[in-house]
């Protein structure tokens, strides 16, 4: 809930302050009767400093303080942390009425990446998701999602460059509080919205709403299948908007942002990653703007599916390639174990 748009938001309903921008935080300083430059020291502390709880903030007059002690900042805490190997971490993150969410830092040695969560759990149930086998819990709030940023980054000591909405969640089911956090991620955190990925599985019209917003995040669409037939499979929302429409959706959506879109598509041994397959999918693509990414399989215990070998993968690499497409493969990093979306939680909840 934006400050502005209500007379007394923090003070009367103490919801969080972290999300709000440095206008709403100079109305809601001024509203206790403070000057307007205490807003400045406030958002500093709150996105900079990353602080807590106001009662930390040794800028502010110790009266003050203390009768803002019953208003939230709005941060998690961190319930479990895991360290892989390449220094992925994944955390699982508490938040205020207990629910838990994964984030997970990735860094490279010029980008840090931070993988967030839009939901807790899932509702779109897709088959070779470990989230989606867990149901759906709830939409993230604004605050929640910047959150994840912040404790990645203050985790890591080091300025995150990069997000992907690619935890668990469907971001597009929750459009609103994704593009106020994706607002507050750039102007408050300071991250690019060209280093902002959105990734969606397509659900009808909101694709066309998230390009009315004029941003300049890329958009990823988990298509997963090369026709109509194979998403219906793995992704039963798929029977209820076509594969056809989606194209068309995505295709609108180049056109309004003038942003390349990315692909993404699952490899499952045997079910779409056959030569065929690859062939049907560059049909589908054909003038299209976008990058191809190829994620293999990362196994599941509520699945059956199978990883493709070293060998098919690249049969299906070039098969892509001689067509023109511009493809990668994509192999889920730190993760030798609860390697994919929802995994950890499953795992530790
Ligand atoms: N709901 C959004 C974002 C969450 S999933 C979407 O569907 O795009 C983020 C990505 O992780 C998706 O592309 C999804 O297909 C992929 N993913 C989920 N489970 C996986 C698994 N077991 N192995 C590999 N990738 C997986």
């Amino acid at each position: 809930m934006p400050v502005v748009e209500s007379p007394k938001p923090h003070a009367s309903s103490s919801s969080p302050l972290l999300g709000a921008t440095l206008a709403e935080l100079t109305a809601w300083v001024q509203q206790q009767g403070q000057p307007a430059y205490r807003a400045k020291q406030l958002h500093q502390w709150i996105y900079e400093k990353g602080v807590r709880s106001l009662s930390e903030i040794s800028v502010f007059s110790k009266q003050w303080r203390e009768s803002l002690a019953h208003v939230p900042i709005g941060r998690s805490t961190i319930h479990h942390r895991s360290v892989a190997p390449d220094e992925t971490v994944k955390y699982l993150l508490k938040l205020a009425d207990g629910q838990i969410v994964e984030a997970v830092g990735i860094p490279t040695e010029k980008r840090l990446t931070v993988c967030v969560s839009s939901q807790v759990g899932c509702p779109m149930a897709c088959d070779f998701c470990a989230t989606g086998k867990g149901g759906f819990q709830r939409h993230l709030a604004k605050h929640e999602i910047v959150d994840q940023v912040l404790t990645v980054q203050e985790d890591f000591k080091r300025r995150v460059s990069h997000i992907v909405f690619m935890g668990m969640g469907e971001p597009l089911l929750n459009l609103e509080n994704v593009v106020a956090a994706v607002k507050c991620l750039n102007e408050d955190v300071g991250i690019g919205q060209r280093n902002i990925t959105i990734s969606t599985v397509g659900i009808r019209d909101r694709i066309h709403l998230l390009a009315e917003h004029h941003l300049q995040v890329t958009l990823a669409v988990s298509l997963h299948g090369s026709n109509q037939k194979l998403r219906e499979k793995l992704i039963p929302s798929a029977r209820n908007y076509r594969f056809d429409e989606l194209m068309e959706e995505c295709r609108e959506y180049v056109k309004i942002t003038g942003r390349r879109l990315s692909v993404e598509y699952i490899l499952l041994a045997g079910v779409n990653d056959l030569p065929e397959h690859a062939a049907e999918l560059a049909d589908n693509l054909r003038g299209f703007q976008c990058h191809v990414n190829l994620i293999p399989y990362n196994p599941i215990a509520e699945a059956d599916y199978e990883r493709p070998s070293d060998y098919r993968i690249k049969v299906f690499v070039e098969a892509l390639k001689a067509r023109h497409i511009a493809v990668s493969v994509r192999y889920s990093r730190g993760l030798d174990a609860d390697a994919a979306c929802g995994q950890l939680r499953a795992s530790r909840v």
